[in-house]
């Protein structure tokens, strides 16, 4: 017999809460790329993954502006419907420019984009490997595709090597997954060697690139971050360095014309409002005219690293790993004291005993608060 929905939920609030687990949101203004006011209180964010403070760029902001006002806030329909706003095919040439790709299919979000293209290409019977850290809408793509999921050790090439000669033959299609710098740890996949294995073990190999766009690698070369590395299904987020909302896959010509008329995020789901396709095309702009914006958050989480003597950081985003939630919790709440929004992150965004402070530096930190968030810091590193 079914509980009621209501019993249902107080029990397992009742548990998260005990395990220092439960969530709760907190209406947050974002003043700018980097001050927020929480609370009443006017803090330093440290969490948003705003790396280049486009968000809040002047010309980002009147590009969004003019497109509401010429095409008005929505899509209208599915793109194949008649959301197809023509904003979308000069997006989705420019993000293939800078990726260094045919095509580009643009999405509603990340998670969409993920969560609707491993089932386009895999099904039952079929493979997916995936890197065990890879963000949760790849393992939800993962499993909505039917495909057998397997997970090999994060960024652990001889273990991806390992699990794919178990698992390959048999004349089933398999993909592996991974991200080109993870969102929670900010380092970079080894995509050289893991885009060689697939290919010696005739997988396709699908990049989620969300927090290196725009940041890893500075400029106009941001995108292409590995050139070299062949990667089938190259997949981004226009929500982080772009400053927006939606996402994209770049690809070849008949992927993405497949995508596009097959994958089910994109054949079931109102095409991205006009606006948002309009911030991107400026925020994009803006990365190619400034270049030093670009290389700005790398170089302060680098200052940050070298201040506290961590290993050297490789992207914006620096964990401070405490161990378990509460740690975490007491960490951010310290911080928070001295007016820097550090939100910590728990399991299950992160594995259990890895509970962290994630840090994510913009080009528009000052030095000053990086400074004073590595002092911040200090007491609670781990010894
Ligand atoms: C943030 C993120 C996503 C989700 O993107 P949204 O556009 O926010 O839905 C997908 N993949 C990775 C690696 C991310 O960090």
């Amino acid at each position: 017999m079914n509980d009621t929905l209501t019993d249902f939920a107080q029990a397992k609030i009742e548990t998260l809460q005990a395990a220092s687990l439960k969530r709760s949101l907190a209406p947050t203004h974002r003043l700018d790329g980097v001050w927020v006011e929480r609370g009443g209180r006017r803090l330093i964010s440290f969490s948003c993954n705003d790396y280049l403070g486009l968000s809040h760029h002047p010309k980002v902001k009147a590009a969004a502006i003019r497109a509401i006002e010429t095409h008005g806030t929505g899509a209208g329909a599915s793109r194949l419907i008649t959301g197809d706003h023509p904003l979308f095919a000069e997006l989705e040439s420019k993000l293939a420019a800078w990726k260094g790709a045919e095509a580009a299919c643009v999405f509603g979000s990340g998670y969409l984009a993920n969560a609707g293209v491993i089932p386009t290409f895999l099904g039952p019977g079929d493979l997916v490997v995936l890197d065990e850290l890879a963000h949760a809408c790849i393992w939800a793509g993962a499993r909505l595709a039917g495909a057998a999921v397997i997970a090999f050790r994060h960024n652990d090439v001889a273990d991806l090597a390992a699990k794919l000669a178990e698992s390959r033959g048999g004349g089933r299609r398999a993909l592996v997954a991974t991200e080109g710098v993870f969102s929670m740890d900010g380092d970079l996949a080894p995509l050289h060697e893991i885009s060689r294995l697939c290919r010696a073990h005739d997988a396709w190999l699908l990049v989620d690139d969300a927090h290196g766009l725009g940041v890893v690698g500075g400029g106009l070369g941001a995108g292409r971050v590995f050139p070299e590395a062949h990667i089938d299904l190259a997949v981004g987020t226009l929500s982080k360095a772009i400053g927006g909302y939606g996402a994209y896959v770049c690809g070849t010509g008949p992927v993405i014309d497949f995508i596009k008329t097959r994958t089910r995020t994109v054949v079931y789901s109102t095409g991205l409002p006009p606006a948002n396709a309009a911030a991107a095309i400026a925020a994009l702009e803006v990365i190619e005219a400034e270049p030093e914006r670009a290389a700005a958050p790398l170089a302060k989480a680098r200052a940050f690293c070298a201040a506290l003597g961590l290993p050297d950081a490789q992207s914006a985003v620096v964990p401070i790993i405490l161990g378990e939630a509460q740690a975490a919790l007491a960490a951010a709440a310290a911080l928070e004291e001295a007016g820097l929004l550090a939100v910590p992150i728990r399991p299950p965004t992160v594995p259990d005993g890895t509970a962290r402070l994630r840090i994510a530096f913009s080009a528009l930190h000052p030095d000053w608060a990086v400074e004073r968030l590595a002092e911040a810091v200090r007491p609670w590193l781990r010894r």
